[in-house]
């Protein structure tokens, strides 16, 4: 088939280059002319584990073409896809700006029939209204897909090539056909498409990025009440998602949900209930707990160093939002960092992938250091804020040594406790009572 995808980004770029991996045709469009010209020559912008042999292999076989031009984009291909940011507005709302951009300028282009597939996550009730703008733009006729995206980054080449489920949310049995065409290579094993309507495809992203994030801040709640009535919630977290009512996935106490995507969309999910007149609490609370979490791993180092914070360098171990990627939007690592900074402490970091764009992110107010070693000489304490696997099993003796105190403060709870211990470091983690006996072995 042949396909355009409008809007390069983490979404764009995966859903183009898988697309093009099954056989297809696609054409890549943004509006970033630098983006653009990099890409042509195989320079991919962002970190996504085996992303850049997929576009590679077909740029050579040239299935996969990027460029600026709209038109071109739109003439050549049966399916557009939508994939450009919908970043939060200051109200909480959706900022639709890119997409109504991108469909106006495609409404004045279309000549003929086309499916239009929004990858982009919209509010609800957004079908509608691109449905009317383009119909008072174009005589063309077109059907309106709305095709949630629920791949996520750092898994994202693995999540799009075998996804657990495809919502297609159109009422035209003509889209709907070619929509499971297209789809049909990633099903081969058992077909995991869901057909609906659109508000029904749009709200679906909405309820589940917002189910996702309610276990994240339950558990930070949970975590929080352990750390006073002395339960380790490490055993509770194992406790409870044994249960195959609950499951394990997303139980992970810790600093809190960030990236592009949680934050944003509950914030939107909130806001369409208040338009509606439908309080959305549970959502609400789950934003406030989650900034609490952070907030309260980042205030117990600098009470920890009270009234000295000056004198102060800390080793930070990690700034993406979580591991296996480069993106530091809404990044709760980057938000203790900038608390940090605020408090007057220094910081050496380092992140395996994310360190150039936290370091942009931060205009050089933090030492970025190539390795996770390096940055513990002459620092005070360690402080974990991502969960990437090189973090996992670090040299305990060899962190204490480098260190100027022996403390780490572990905000993924990624240590077990008696090691820490037995190497002789404090420790203080998420609902679990701190190792304070340092130097017992
Ligand atoms: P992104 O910011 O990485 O990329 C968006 C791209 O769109 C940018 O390259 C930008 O230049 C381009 N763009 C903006 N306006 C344009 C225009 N008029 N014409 C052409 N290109 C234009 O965004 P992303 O993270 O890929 O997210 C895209 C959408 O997918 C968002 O709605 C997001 O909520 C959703 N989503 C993201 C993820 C994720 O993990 N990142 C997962 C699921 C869904």
């Amino acid at each position: 088939m042949r396909l355009c995808v409008v809007g390069v980004g983490y979404v764009g770029l995966v859903t183009g280059a898988c697309l093009s991996e099954v056989g297809n045709e696609v054409i890549c469009i943004d509006k970033d002319q630098d983006k653009i010209a990099r890409l042509c020559e195989g320079k991919i912008p962002i970190f996504e584990p085996g992303l850049s042999e997929i576009i590679d292999r077909n740029l050579r076989s040239m299935r996969l073409r990027f460029t600026t031009d709209l038109r071109r984009g739109i003439s050549q291909s049966q399916v557009i896809f939508l994939a450009v940011g919908t970043p939060a507005a200051a109200d909480g709302s959706s900022d639709l700006s890119c997409v109504d951009a991108v469909v106006v300028e495609m409404g004045r282009l279309l000549t003929e029939y086309r499916v239009i597939v929004m990858k982009s996550t919209v509010p609800v009730g957004t079908q509608a209204r691109i449905t009317q703008t383009l119909h008072s733009l174009t005589g063309a006729s077109f059907d309106y897909v709305a095709n949630p995206e629920f791949l996520k980054e750092g898994g994202a080449v693995e999540d799009f090539m075998r996804p657990d489920r495809v919502i297609i949310g159109t009422t035209s049995p003509r889209a709907k056909e070619i929509m499971t065409d297209l789809y049909a290579p990633f099903m081969r094993k058992s077909n995991r498409m869901l057909f609906m309507d659109p508000v029904s495809a749009e709200m679906t992203k909405y309820a589940a990025n917002t189910m996702l994030a309610t276990r994240i801040s339950f558990m930070n709640e949970i975590a929080l009440l352990c750390e006073h009535v002395g339960a380790d919630v490490e055993l509770v977290r194992r406790g409870l998602g044994s249960d195959p009512r609950i499951g394990s996935a997303f139980l992970f106490p810790g600093i809190g949900f960030g990236g592009s995507c949680f934050p944003k969309d509950i914030a939107s999910l909130i806001h369409t209930g208040r338009m509606r007149g439908v309080p959305m609490s549970i959502a609400e609370a789950v934003l406030q707990v989650n900034a609490h979490a952070r907030e309260r791993f980042a205030d117990r180092i600098k009470q920890y160093f009270s009234g000295r914070q000056d004198d102060v360098t800390l080793a930070v171990w990690g700034l993406a939002f979580k591991a296996n990627t480069d993106d530091v939007r809404e990044s709760p690592a980057l938000h203790c960092v900038k608390k940090f900074l605020l408090w007057n402490m220094n910081v050496k970091a380092y992140d395996p992938e994310a360190g150039q764009a936290a370091g942009a992110v931060l205009d050089g107010q933090i030492q970025l250091c190539r390795n996770a070693y390096e940055t513990l000489d002459g620092c005070d304490a360690l402080v974990v804020l991502t969960d990437w696997q090189e973090f996992r099993m670090p040299d305990f003796e060899a962190v204490r040594n480098r260190l100027g105190k022996p403390v780490i403060f572990d905000g993924r709870n990624l240590y077990d406790q008696t090691r820490v211990k037995q190497a002789g470091l404090e420790y203080y983690s998420i609902g679990r009572l701190p190792v304070c006996n340092a130097g017992s072995e």
